[in-house]
C-alpha cells in the first residue's frame, strides 16, 4: 500500500483478473471497486466490434458466448468461421493458452472509467 494526496490508500499490487480493488480510506474503512471494463467481440475469438461490458474475464465471456451464439442462429458467416476457429483451437488441446492469453489481455485492458 502507498499513501496518496488525499489520505486514501490503494492497494499497488498489480490487478488480477477477477479481483477487486481495495481502497483503504482515512477511517481504516476499505472500499471495494471493481473496475469495469469494455472488451469486443473480436477481441475475444469472435468477428465483430460488438462491445462487452464487465468488471471480469467471465463476465464479458459469457456476453460473448450468448452474442456468439445469437450470431450463429442467424447463420452469420464470419461468426461461423471464428466459431470454427475456435473449435479447431479445442480439439488441438492448447484451449488453456487461449484462454491465458485472453485473460491476460483483458486483465491489462483500462478501466472505462464509468
Ligand atoms: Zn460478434
Amino acid at each position: 500500500m502507498s499513501p496518496s494526496a488525499n489520505g486514501i490508500t490503494v492497494n499497488d499490487a498489480p490487478l488480477r483478473l477477477g479481483t477487486s480493488l481495495h481502497i483503504y480510506l482515512e477511517t481504516g474503512e476499505a472500499l471495494d471497486f471493481w473496475p469495469m471494463k469494455i472488451i469486443s467481440c473480436l477481441e475475444l475469438g469472435g468477428a465483430c466490434s460488438q462491445a462487452f461490458r464487465g468488471s471480469s474475464f467471465e463476465e464479458v465471456a459469457s456476453q460473448s458466448q450468448q452474442h456468439g451464439a445469437e450470431m450463429a442462429a442467424m447463420a452469420d458467416q464470419p461468426h461461423l468461421d471464428a466459431m470454427s476457429e475456435m473449435m479447431t483451437i479445442l480439439e488441438s488441446g492448447h484451449v488453456q493458452e487461449w484462454m491465458d492469453a485472453k485473460m491476460e489481455f483483458f486483465a491489462l485492458l483500462p478501466d472505462d472509467g464509468q
